[in-house]
C-alpha cells in the first residue's frame, strides 16, 4: 500500500515532506485555536442536535447567517434524509482498497458500509451496515490515550508522548528519529505503543484488562475481540516491535516494550460496528459522559484535550486536509472504521473497509464529510 511504501522515498523526500508537516501543522494549530474558542460558543449556545428533534421549527439556535442558510431547521427528519442522501451517494462507490499488509484484513467484506449519528442525549440515527463487525485498529489509540491523559495529566501527555502532527506514515520509524527520538503523538503507532505501555498495571495481563475495559465504557457495552485479525498482526508486527524498541533506547516507555507491542495488537484487535462509533464518538461530545450508560469516562476537562489531538493527528498525514474541509476532530483506522465529533453535538461513526492511501477509510470520510457540510455542523464555522 502506497501509505507503506512512502518509507522507502528518499531522504530529500521525508526532509521536503517534514517541511510541509511544519506549514501543515502551523496552519493546523491556528485552525485549532479557532475550534477550541468555538467549542464553547458551541456549548453555551447550541441546543444539542438530539434535544429537540422532531418539534424544531426553525433553526436550534442562533449561528451566523451562513450557518444558518445551510444548517436549516435540524429536525429528526432532516438529519435521517440527510444520513439517507449520504449513504446513497457513495454506496457504489469503489475508491480505495481493504488494507493488506494485515492478512486478515484483506479479506473483510469491502461492500460493508454502516453509518451511525448518536447525539449527547442517546438518539441515534443509522443507516446500512450498522451491526457488521470489523477491527478497530488505531481508533483503539483514541480511547488509550484518553486513559493515560487521565492517570497522568495533559502535562505528561504533552511532554512525554507529544500532541504534534508528524507528516508523515502511521508506521514511520523516521519521524521519530527526526523528533529527537519523540512519537511526536498518541495516534501515530509509536505515540500509541507509547500510551499503551504507560497505562498504570502490575503487568500486561492487568494493562490490557484495563484498556478493553475502559473502551467498553466508552461503548457502553462489552465489545467483542477478532481472534482472526489479532494472530494475523501479531505473528507479523516486526515493524511496530521495532518502533517500541527504538523509544525504549529513548526511555520513553513505561512498560517492555515487546509486551507493550502485543497489548497494543490487542486493542486493535477489539471489534466495533458504526453503531459502536457513534456511540463512543456520542462519549465525547457529551464531554465524557456516556450518553447510553450516563457513567462518566473521562473527566471532562480532558476531553477538549483529547480531541484536539484528534484533530491535529487523527488522520494522520492527511489530517490537514480533513479538518480544513470539516472542522472536525476525527479518527481512523485501518480496518475501516472512522470516527467524527461535532463537540458538543454528535458522534459520528462510519465503517467501510476500503481505505485512501493515508489509510483513511475512503466512503468513511466522503460520508462524514457530507453529513457535517449538509447540516451545517462545522464546529470552526459556528
Ligand atoms: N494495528 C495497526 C498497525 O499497527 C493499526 C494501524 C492503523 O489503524 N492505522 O499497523
Amino acid at each position: 500500500m502506497d501509505y507503506l511504501s512512502a518509507m522507502h522515498c528518499s531522504v530529500d523526500d521525508i526532509q521536503n515532506n517534514h517541511n510541509k508537516g511544519e506549514v501543515m501543522r502551523n496552519k493546523k494549530e491556528a485552525l485549532l485555536r479557532k475550534g477550541v474558542m468555538g467549542l464553547s460558543v458551541i456549548c453555551a449556545s447550541l441546543v444539542l442536535v438530539g434535544t429537540a428533534p422532531a418539534q424544531a421549527k426553525g433553526p436550534v439556535a442562533a449561528p451566523a447567517a451562513n450557518v444558518e442558510a445551510k444548517q436549516g431547521a435540524l429536525t429528526e427528519a432532516r438529519i435521517n434524509a440527510v444520513l439517507k442522501e449520504a449513504y446513497e451517494k457513495f454506496k457504489n462507490d469503489q475508491g480505495g482498497k481493504n488494507a493488506d499488509y494485515i492478512k486478515a484484513l484483506a479479506e473483510v467484506d469491502s461492500k460493508i458500509f454502516g453509518i451511525t449519528l448518536v447525539t449527547p442525549n442517546g438518539k441515534v440515527y443509522e443507516i446500512g451496515d450498522t451491526k457488521a463487525e470489523v477491527s478497530i485498529q488505531s481508533i483503539s489509540k483514541v480511547f488509550t490515550a484518553a486513559k493515560v491523559i487521565q492517570e497522568k495529566g495533559e502535562k505528561f501527555m504533552q511532554e512525554k508522548i507529544g500532541v504534534n502532527a508528524t507528516g508523515l506514515p502511521f508506521n514511520s520509524i523516521i519521524a521519530i528519529e527526526l523528533h529527537g527520538g519523540s512519537a511526536s503523538n498518541p495516534f501515530v503507532n509509536a505515540g500509541a505503543i507509547q500510551s499503551t505501555s504507560w497505562v498504570e498495571a502490575k503487568d500486561s495481563k492487568e494493562r490490557w484488562a484495563k484498556i478493553k475495559q475502559n473502551m467498553d465504557a466508552f461503548a457502553g457495552k462489552k465489545l467483542g475481540f477478532n481472534e482472526k485479525v489479532y494472530h494475523s498482526e501479531v505473528n507479523d508486527n516486526k515493524r511496530n516491535q521495532a518502533i517500541a524498541k527504538l523509544l525504549d533506547a529513548y526511555g520513553r516507555m513505561g512498560s517492555d516494550p515487546l509486551e507493550a507491542t502485543t497489548v497494543y495488537t490487542r486493542q486493535c484487535s477489539v471489534n466495533i460496528t458504526s453503531h459502536d462509533l457513534g456511540v463512543m464518538g456520542a462519549t465525547f461530545a457529551n464531554h465524557g459522559v456516556n450518553p447510553v450508560t450516563g457513567k462518566r469516562v473521562i473527566d471532562s476537562q480532558y476531553v477538549p484535550k483529547i480531541l484536539a489531538i484528534m484533530a491535529t493527528a487523527g488522520l494522520y498525514d492527511n489530517a490537514g486536509d480533513w479538518l480544513y474541509l470539516t472542522g472536525t476532530p476525527a479518527k481512523s483506522g485501518v480496518g475501516g472504521g472512522i470516527l467524527a465529533i461535532v463537540p458538543g453535538k454528535l458522534g459520528i461513526g462510519v465503517v467501510s473497509p476500503p481505505l485512501d492511501k493515508y489509510g483513511n477509510s475512503v466512503r468513511g470520510q466522503k460520508a462524514a464529510a457530507y453529513i457535517i457540510d449538509k447540516l451545517g455542523l462545522n464546529p470552526l464555522a459556528q
